[in-house]
């Protein structure tokens, strides 16, 4: 009887409600398909972000890697340069902003003394004949902004005269205005002793020490330019020495290179430090002597006589005894246009007729 009252009950139960009723006592899970294709995007996009960084990161270190070489092999070079590197202000002080290592062994001041003028100022340590010759030289090459070669001396700390060789350069901004000078100063004193050497030798002669005919023939060409422009007046004496051969033939040609010495050394010592002596030939010299007359030059010459007389030259325990014959001629006998070999000609035939009249004498 109570199983069909309960029939009857269920029968009114709607099947929606039935359902309601069986799923409050059943548990149903509902399980969403996991999006696996978002986790391979967010990882594919880590993955290049990862990748990007990698990629930046060894680029910056082999960047770093190769500007740390640069800088170290820059910095070996200007240490190891045969001077000093600089940038500087285009003042009148050449105001330094950067100067480097070997500022000390070129200058005898250390870097620092030098920047910004802390101690001492590049303009003074440039020698003050060579100071307007350098700022012109920058000056002139500034208009085109053109690489300025200059050779000048410096006076170092110790106040040793040192030559410079300046190849520098103008650093300028976009707008073309002068920002700075940079360049490079190398000490070149033993190649300009050596070219002194070199030219002092070239103008000399090997055997007596006075000037040789070719240096006494450019000055004489010279002179007589100077004379036809501001009459400046100077005189030549031809001397030749007399029966030279005889010394040869007597003491040797050692003997007679002596004589010739001897000679070269009296003559010098006569005149003033400004006249030219030189060895015109073999046993043959020439003085030109500055504002002097034929007259003058004559005293001169006698001078030379007469010290030549007193003198006792003494070679390997003999007295030789020598004499000198003179022909003289000078810048106001010269016409416009009278060549320095005329003058020599003159003075040439006036040594002869000496010669002709006997020698040991002064025409
Ligand atoms: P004069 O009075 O006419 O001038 O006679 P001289 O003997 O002096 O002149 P000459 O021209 O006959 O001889 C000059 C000599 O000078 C001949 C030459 O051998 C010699 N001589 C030239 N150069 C040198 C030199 O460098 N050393 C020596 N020892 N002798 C030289
Ligand atoms: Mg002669
Ligand atoms: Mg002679």
């Amino acid at each position: 009887m109570l199983r069909d009252i309960l029939d009857k009950g269920i029968a009114t139960i709607t099947p929606r409600e039935r359902e309601a009723i069986t799923n409050r006592h059943v548990n149903i899970t509902v399980v969403q398909p996991f999006d696996y294709g978002l986790l391979l995007r967010i990882a594919g996009l880590l993955a290049v972000l990862a990748g990007v960084w990698f990629y930046w990161s060894m680029r910056i270190r082999t960047i770093n890697a190769s500007l740390r070489e640069s800088e170290r092999s820059k910095s070996l070079l200007i240490a190891n340069l045969p001077g000093v590197a600089y940038r500087c202000r285009f003042d009148r002080d050449w105001t330094m902003e950067f100067v480097s290592e070997g500022c000390f062994k070129l200058t005898g001041y250390p870097s620092e003394a030098l920047l910004y003028n802390q101690k001492v100022a590049y303009n003074d340590l440039i020698h003050p004949e060579d100071r307007e010759r350098v700022w012109e030289g920058w000056q002139a090459a500034s208009a085109q902004r053109t690489p300025v070669q200059l050779e000048y001396r410096l006076i170092a700390a110790t106040q040793r005269e040192k030559w410079i060789f300046e190849q520098g350069a103008f650093v300028c901004d976009e707008a073309g205005q002068i920002q700075a000078l940079e360049g490079l100063l190398i000490d070149i004193t033993d190649r300009k002793q050596a070219e002194e050497e070199v030219y002092r030798i070239s103008i000399h002669d090997d055997l007596t020490g006075i000037y040789n005919r070719r240096y006494i023939f450019e000055r004489l060409e010279k002179l007589m330019k100077e004379y036809e422009r501001n009459c400046r007046d100077f005189a030549i004496a031809l001397i030749d020495l007399d029966f030279f051969k005889k010394i040869n033939d007597t003491y040797g040609h050692q003997g007679g290179d002596y004589v010739l010495q001897q000679f070269a050394q009296l003559l010098s010592s006569s005149c003033r430090p400004y006249d030219l002596v030189g060895r015109y030939g073999g046993e043959e010299f020439i003085v030109i002597a500055l504002n002097l007359d034929h007259e003058a030059m004559a005293q001169l010459m006698k001078r030379v006589r007469e010290r030549l007389d007193e003198q006792t030259c003494i070679f390997e325990g003999q007295r030789i005894t020598v004499t000198f014959s003179a022909g003289i001629a000078a810048s106001s006998e010269a016409g416009v246009g009278f060549s320095s070999e005329a003058l020599v000609s003159q003075a040439d035939k006036r040594l002869y007729d000496a010669k002709e009249l006997g020698r040991n004498r002064i025409i």
